[in-house]
């Protein structure tokens, strides 16, 4: 059905094409990648003085669902920062805010000042005395980052509608990543944009309280007008520039096959590019935005979008845009680290020696968005893990394959003085596991990743959000091999990029690429908060006795009462009773492989599925246990205490459990550097 439905849209994506009387350019070659259901069309002027955007935007929305849309639905993000009342302050996120703290200007708006909607037979509607804002998440009656337009008529299913939206809005000093500092503008969630009408004919339009990101793909043709002189970055490529006499400039950008549209204006940003060439992916323009201070990074931030587009284009598929531009975010204005479609912003300081990999490791997580977020349009208000957790999980993965040395590195002094320890070698991060992650209290205890991600408790967003998908999509490349997990994702990129994939999607895919049923792996991850923790309990190895006691012998019934020594030296050939025992403390099973070694250097190998509390393996060898390690390649990442995975004899012990607990040390260490630092 959805087949169907893509192809269908396709086709009305042809007819737009040839059809010029819809209003909008498009380029002659351009094949619809996307359903193109919400095109804009918009225009908007900067103010810098009083930092206002006055804007008009002509949304074509089509109706691609078999019901009838009674209403539409528009989120004002800015309305988040409008007051201390809104449920973005309210959320547990925002909990200790202070706003007596919060300086005048950073509160913001956004307000629709009329709209008019024109249905396919001319008929034209004005909206704007029914606008309405709703609370469809928490009911909080000041909350307006949603509003409502009720439709005396509906919208007829496969029907396209053109809505008329005159809009003023207000912008933040930088604040979650959008809004102004200085003259370091960086423009993001900034329009009225309609919400999702789902395939079962409701609205998916949730208020802004955590999560942000979820809209249909369409065409952007977007015109910006600013001072004359500032550099421009946005969305897509620009198309024309015009100088307006006024000493402002008007700079017009199109985009297609997106569903968000992200600008940027400063007067202070240098402008370099270069160019993404590999044999068997697409080429990519890059252009960079470097601040003043950042220049001696440039090629380190082409280098790190590079690797990006050539390991996911390689495993996933290719970015097919032509063009790219990374934003080297102004110092303090809080928007680094963050992703929008075929634009990006990076991070970095002044000092950074390159083995900080900063912007290294930003960059290629928010380039990698383009995959994870750009392409593939999951909701991130329902299911940030599906970005966030697919990209942990391929950033490291290209960390891994592109910068495969990596030593211990810390910054001091207000993180301004970064310190490198060159013979600190750090084990590449996607080794990482939830080993940070233990004991009785464990976070990844509070919300099971099913929880929609807007509800997510204190703490469990992002461990939800970000590390435990990761280490859940890497324990299944584990358990799976590289080979078929790669089929896996790459048919999954294929098979939903420029849809709205939504958990149960993927797993579908799992289960038919691998050819199992992975449920149980699901079950337990996805919609369960259980934990993983294997441990090594009682290892005991002692000489094989002599037969004692009252024997049956040939001649009948015999009393044997061997001394303690001739008990034990009884044998020519010695022989040792091994007895292992290894216990399951988590509610989660997983078969995991227990590795035996004696102190001759044999080994033994048992494959446990792990299913019982406990269990228990006998040897009887020439040579007693030296050492018992679960899971010796760490296939289960997700494993919450991994120190209690390795029993090593205690002459072999210091120097063995020293280096483990340097190791453990620093997984948790990149662990906690992504969590912290990426978006
Ligand atoms: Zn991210």
């Amino acid at each position: 059905m959805l087949q169907y439905k893509f192809s269908k849209w396709a086709l009305m994506g042809v007819f737009f094409l040839i059809t010029p009387s819809f209003g909008q350019e498009f380029d002659p070659i351009s094949v619809p990648l996307s359903p193109r259901n919400a095109n804009y069309t918009m225009d908007v002027k900067l103010n810098p003085d009083n930092k206002i955007m006055t804007g008009s935007t002509t949304l074509e929305w089509v109706n691609i669902t078999e019901h009838g849309a009674p209403d539409l639905r528009f989120h004002l993000y800015y309305n988040a920062w409008r007051n201390n009342k809104s449920s973005f302050f309210k959320s547990v996120r925002y909990d200790s805010f202070n706003s007596a703290r919060y300086r005048d200007d950073e509160w913001a708006y956004s307000d629709v000042k009329s709209m008019r909607i024109t249905y396919e037979d001319g008929r034209e509607v004005d909206l704007t005395p029914q606008l309405t804002f709703i609370q469809p998440d928490d009911g909080n009656p000041d909350d307006r980052t949603v509003l409502q337009a009720p439709l005396a008529e509906p919208v007829e299913s496969g029907s396209k509608v053109t809505v008329a939206i005159e809009w003023e809005a207000k912008v933040p000093r930088a604040f979650a990543r959008t809004g102004a500092i200085g003259d370091y503008y960086f423009v993001a969630q900034w329009f009225p944009k309609i919400g999702v009408f789902e395939a079962n004919g409701t609205w998916k339009s949730h208020q802004f309280i955590q999560t942000e990101f979820y809209a249909d793909y369409g065409n952007y043709d977007v015109s910006m007008t600013v001072p004359t002189g500032w550099v421009v970055g946005a969305t897509g490529q620009e198309r024309s520039q015009q100088d307006n006499g006024d000493g402002t400039t008007t700079h017009r950008y199109h985009q297609e096959d997106v569903h968000d549209f992200v600008w940027t204006a400063n007067p202070y940003a240098q402008v370099y590019t270069a160019r993404f060439e590999d044999p068997s992916l697409p080429s990519v323009d890059m252009r960079l935005l470097l601040m003043p201070d950042h220049l001696h990074h440039k090629d380190r931030y082409f280098e790190a979008t590079r690797a990006a587009l050539k390991y996911y284009g390689t495993w996933f598929g290719a970015y097919p845009y032509g063009h790219i531009t990374v934003v080297d975010p102004a110092y303090q204005s809080r928007s680094g680290g963050m992703e929008y479609p075929t634009m990006f912003t990076g991070g970095t300081r002044w000092l950074s020696p390159p083995e900080m990999l900063s912007p290294e490791g930003v960059t290629v997580h928010e380039a990698g968005h383009q995959f994870w977020y750009g392409i593939i349009g999951n909701d991130e208000f329902e299911d940030a893990w599906m970005d966030e957790g697919f990209n942990t999980y391929s950033t490291t993965r290209t960390m891994e394959a592109a910068y495969p040395e990596r030593v211990l590195t810390k910054r001091y002094f207000e993180r301004f003085i970064p310190v490198v320890f060159s013979s600190v070698k750090r084990g590449a991060s996607r080794t990482a596991g939830a080993d940070g992650f233990g004991g009785f209290y464990s976070n990844l205890k509070r919300d099971a990743m099913a929880t929609q991600s807007w509800q997510q408790g204190p703490n469990a967003y992002g461990l939800n959000s970000y590390t435990k998908p990761g280490l859940m999509l890497r324990t299944l490349e584990n358990y799976l091999g590289w080979e078929t997990f790669q089929k896996v994702m790459s048919t999954y990129f294929d098979r939903w990029k420029f849809k709205h994939p939504r958990p149960r999607d993927f797993f579908a895919v799992v289960n038919e690429v691998s050819g199992q049923d992975m449920s149980w792996y699901f079950d337990q991850i996805y919609f369960s908060s259980n934990v993983f923790d294997y441990g090594v309990g009682s290892v005991k190895s002692k000489a094989v006795e002599k037969p004692k006691g009252y024997l049956e012998k040939d001649d009948g019934l015999v009393f044997e009462n061997l001394s303690k020594k001739d008990t034990k030296d009884g044998d020519d050939k010695k022989q040792f009773l091994s007895t292992v025992f290894v216990n399951r403390w988590g509610e989660g099973v997983f078969p995991v492989e227990v590795q035996i070694t004696f102190t001759d250097g044999s080994q033994a190998t048992e494959q446990w599925l792990g299913r019982e509390r406990w269990t228990r393996y006998d040897y009887t060898r020439s040579s007693r246990i030296e050492r018992v390690v679960i899971d010796p390649d760490h296939k289960l990442t997700l494993d919450i205490n991994y120190t209690n995975n390795s029993w090593i004899k205690e002459s072999a012990a210091p120097l063995a459990a020293g280096k483990w607990a340097a190791k453990w040390m620093i997984w948790v260490q990149s662990v906690m550097e992504y969590l912290s630092f990426f978006a």
